[in-house]
C-alpha cells in the first residue's frame, strides 16, 4: 500500500489518486537568477525519484514545475548587467535544464514560465477582491490573511490575535502588517503582495486594477498550478522551506478562490546541508552542479548521493561523501556489466533463484510503498547482489537466473536512474572460434595451445575464467 507522510496532516497516509490512474503533481521550480546548486538539485531529485516511482506502479503523471523569470531578483540581475530581462532568464533556464538532463532527472510535461501567465494570474486576483480576500493599498494588491480562516493549517502557524493584522489599515490600531518583498519575514504571518506596483524602469504588466505591475512570487503558483492541473490535484511537492510562508500562502490564495482543497498530498524534503547549516546562496556555502562535474565528479554519482538519504532526513554533504556514492555506483554498474557478460554460459542454477529475486523485487517495492524509504529500498537491492555474487563464484547460479536479476536492476534503475547500462561489448566470430578452440584444447588437455590461446584473447580484451561446467568470458574492453 502506497503511503506517503503529508505535512498538512503530519502523519503517513495512504496514497490514493483523485482520478484512477493519473496522478497529478505540482513541483515549485527554480527563479532563475544564478546555477542552481545542489540543494535545490536535491529538492528536483526528490521529485524526480517520486515521479518515476508513481510511474513504476502504474499510474500516468502529469507533473508541472514552474520557472519563475520575474521577481526581485531576476530584475535586479538584468538591471546589473544591463541586458533584457528574458535575457538574463533565458541564460539560468538553458542552464538548468542542462543540468537537469546530466543528473538524468526526467523532464516533467509543463515548464510554465511566469511571464507567460501574467492574464491567468490577473484574473485570480480579480476573484481574490471580488470575494473580499485581498485590498489595494497604494496602488499594489494585498491578501489579507486574516479574512481566510484557515491560514496557518500547513505551516501550524497559527494567527495570533497579537499577530493578526487589523483591519481597516488605517485604523486607530496603527499600520497594517504587510510585505511585499519577494522573500520577507518566515516567522511572522503577514498580509502578502499579489500584485506590485510598477516602479520605474521595471518590467510591468496591465494589472487587477488600474495600475500597471508585476505578480508576487506566491500567487503564480496557484495560477499556473490550477491552470494545467485543475482546482484541486493530488500532489504539491517543495524544499522544507517552501512550507512557509509560500505553500502556506499558495493554499490560502487558491481556496479563498475556489472554496475547494486545493491540494491533497504536501511532500516536502529536508535541507541539503554543509556542515549541518543549509546549503544555500546566501551562506555562500554551496557547489553549483558545474562546480562539481568541472572538478571531475560523476553527474550520477551525485544523483545518486542526492537520492540515497531517505528525502524526509537532512543530508550532509561532503567530497568524501560523493567519493563513497561513487564507489557504490561502481560496484553496482559492475555488478550488472558482469552478469550481464555471464549470460551466455548456457547453465542451469542448482537451486532456482527466481524466489530469491522475487524477494527482493518485494522487498524493494515495500520498502518504496513506504513513503520512499529509499535506505531500505536499496539494502533490498543489495543484499540480492550479494547472494547472487556469492551464488556465481560458487557456480552455483545459471543463465535463467541471471537474465531475471539483470531484468529486476534494470526495472529498479527506471526508478533509481543512476545506471546507464553500457551494453556489455560483443565478440565477433574469429574471438567465438578462438574460445571454442581453447575450450577443445583444455579437454584435450593440450594446457600449452589452450594458454597461447588464452594469451591472444587476453590481448583483445576477453578474460576467460574456467568452470567445472565449462569456459566463460567477459570482453572488458
Ligand atoms: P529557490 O530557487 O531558492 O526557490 O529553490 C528552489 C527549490 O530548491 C525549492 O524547492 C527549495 O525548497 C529547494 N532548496 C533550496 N535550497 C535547498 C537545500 N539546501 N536543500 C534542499 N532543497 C533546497
Ligand atoms: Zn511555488
Amino acid at each position: 500500500m502506497l503511503c506517503f507522510y503529508n505535512t498538512l496532516s503530519r502523519k503517513k497516509e495512504k496514497f490514493s489518486a483523485l482520478k484512477k490512474g493519473i496522478v497529478k503533481i505540482y513541483s515549485c521550480g527554480p527563479t532563475v537568477y544564478d546555477f542552481a546548486h545542489i540543494g535545490n538539485f536535491r529538492a528536483y531529485v526528490f521529485e524526480d525519484l517520486l515521479r518515476r516511482y508513481l510511474k513504476y506502479k502504474g499510474y500516468r503523471v502529469l507533473q508541472v514545475m514552474n520557472i519563475t523569470d520575474v521577481d526581485d531578483k531576476t530584475i535586479a540581475g538584468a538591471k546589473r548587467e544591463g541586458i533584457k530581462l528574458s535575457d538574463f532568464t533565458k541564460r539560468y533556464t538553458d542552464a538548468f535544464f542542462e543540468d537537469l538532463e546530466k543528473l538524468n532527472i526526467e523532464k516533467v510535461e509543463e515548464y510554465p514560465r511566469a511571464t507567460e501567465h501574467i492574464p491567468e494570474m490577473v484574473e485570480l486576483i480579480k476573484v481574490l477582491l471580488k470575494k473580499g480576500f485581498a485590498y489595494e493599498k497604494d496602488g499594489s494588491i494585498y491578501f489579507q490573511i486574516s479574512q481566510f480562516k484557515e491560514y496557518g493549517k500547513l505551516s501550524g502557524k497559527p494567527l495570533s490575535d497579537t499577530q493578526r493584522p487589523t483591519w481597516p489599515p488605517s485604523s486607530a490600531a496603527g499600520e497594517q502588517r504587510r510585505e511585499d518583498a519577494d522573500e520577507y519575514d518566515k516567522e511572522n504571518p503577514a498580509d502578502f503582495v499579489l500584485w506590485k506596483k510598477a516602479k520605474e524602469d521595471e518590467p510591468s504588466w496591465p494589472g487587477p486594477g488600474k495600475e500597471r505591475g508585476r505578480p508576487g512570487w506566491h500567487i503564480e503558483c496557484s495560477a499556473m498550478s490550477m491552470k494545467y492541473l485543475g482546482e484541486s490535484f493530488d500532489i504539491h511537492t517543495g524544499g522544507e522551506d517552501n512550507i512557509f510562508p509560500h505553500h502556506e500562502n499558495e493554499i490560502a490564495q487558491s481556496e479563498a478562490a475556489t472554496g475547494k482543497k486545493f491540494v491533497n498530498y504536501w511532500l516536502h524534503c529536508k535541507f541539503l546541508l554543509v556542515n549541518n547549516e543549509k546549503m544555500s546562496k546566501s551562506k555562500g556555502n554551496f557547489f553549483t552542479l558545474r562546480d562539481l562535474l568541472e572538478r571531475g565528479y560523476d553527474p550520477l554519482a551525485i544523483r545518486f548521493l542526492l537520492l540515497s538519504t531517505h528525502y524526509r532526513h537532512s543530508l550532509n554533504f561532503t567530497l568524501d561523501g560523493l567519493r563513497q556514492a561513487k564507489q557504490t555506483l561502481k560496484k553496482l554498474n559492475d555488478f550488472y556489466l558482469n552478469i550481464k557478460s555471464y549470460l551466455h554460459t548456457g547453465g542451469a542454477s542448482k537451486l532456482s533463484f527466481k524466489d530469491r529475486i522475487r524477494r527482493a523485487e518485494e522487498d524493494f517495492e515495500k520498502a518504496m510503498d513506504d513513503d520512499l524509504n529509499i535506505s531500505s529500498a536499496l539494502a533490498a537491492l543489495f543484499d540480492l547482489i550479494k547472494d547472487i555474487n556469492k551464488a556465481i563464484s560458487e557456480e552455483r547460479i545459471g543463465e535463467s537466473d541471471l537474465r531475471e536479476a539483470a531484468g529486476l536492476i534494470e526495472k529498479i534503475n527506471s526508478v533509481l536512474g543512476i545506471l546507464k547500462f553500457d551494453s556489455p561489448k560483443e565478440i565477433d566470430e574469429e574471438e567465438r572460434r578462438l574460445i571454442e578452440q581453447r575450450e577443445e584444447a583444455r579437454r584435450k588437455r593440450d594446457f600449452e595451445l589452450a594458454d597461447r590461446i588464452r594469451e591472444e584473447l587476453k590481448k583483445r580484451g576477453i578474460i576467460l575464467e574456467d568452470t567445472k561446467d565449462g569456459g566463460r568470458w567477459k570482453k572488458v574492453s
